[in-house]
C-alpha cells in the first residue's frame, strides 16, 4: 500500500489559506457575477427542457395514413429530419448546461478544461454553458 503524499491538500483549509485560494481554485468571477450565470444556466436548462418536451409530439415517426398525397408526405419527412436535427442540438447544449452546473458545484465553473484559464464573464455571459475559453474553442473547431 502507498501512503498517500504529506503534501496532499486539504480542502477544509481553503479558508484559513487566502493565498492559496486564487491561484488553486475558482475563476476569475465575482460572487455575484458566478450567483448571476448559476440563474442563467437554471433558466437555460428549464427552456431547452421545455423545448424538448414541446417538440416530442413531433418527433414520433411519420403516420403515412394521415397525409394525402407524396408530396405533403415527402414535406412532412423532410420537416421531421430538420426537426430531429434541432432537437439533437437542443439535448447537447442541455447536456452541457447539466455538466456547467456539475462545475459549478465542483468549483471548476468558468475554468477552460482545456487550458485552465478563466474564461471571461462576457462569454459566459453570451455562453453559460462554455467549458472552453473563446481561444480554446476555436482552435478546437479549425482542427
Ligand atoms: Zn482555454
Amino acid at each position: 500500500m502507498l501512503r498517500p503524499p504529506v503534501t496532499e491538500r486539504n480542502p477544509g483549509t481553503r479558508k484559513d489559506n487566502p493565498v492559496a485560494t486564487n491561484m488553486q481554485h475558482g475563476n476569475s468571477l465575482s460572487t455575484a457575477q458566478n450567483e448571476e450565470l448559476r440563474a442563467d444556466l437554471d433558466a437555460l436548462e428549464t427552456a431547452l427542457q421545455q423545448l424538448l418536451d414541446n417538440t416530442e409530439a413531433g418527433s414520433k415517426p411519420v403516420n403515412l395514413k394521415d397525409n394525402v398525397g407524396r408530396l405533403s408526405r415527402m414535406d412532412e419527412m423532410h420537416n421531421q429530419s430538420i426537426l430531429l436535427a434541432n432537437r439533437n442540438v437542443t439535448s447537447n447544449r442541455l447536456q452541457q448546461v447539466r455538466l456547467a452546473k456539475l462545475r459549478m458545484q465542483e468549483d471548476l465553473y468558468g475554468i477552460c478544461e482545456s487550458c485552465d484559464e478563466s474564461i471571461a464573464f462576457p462569454r459566459l455571459k453570451a455562453y453559460p454553458e462554455a467549458a472552453m475559453c473563446i481561444k480554446c474553442k476555436s482552435l478546437a473547431e479549425t482542427d
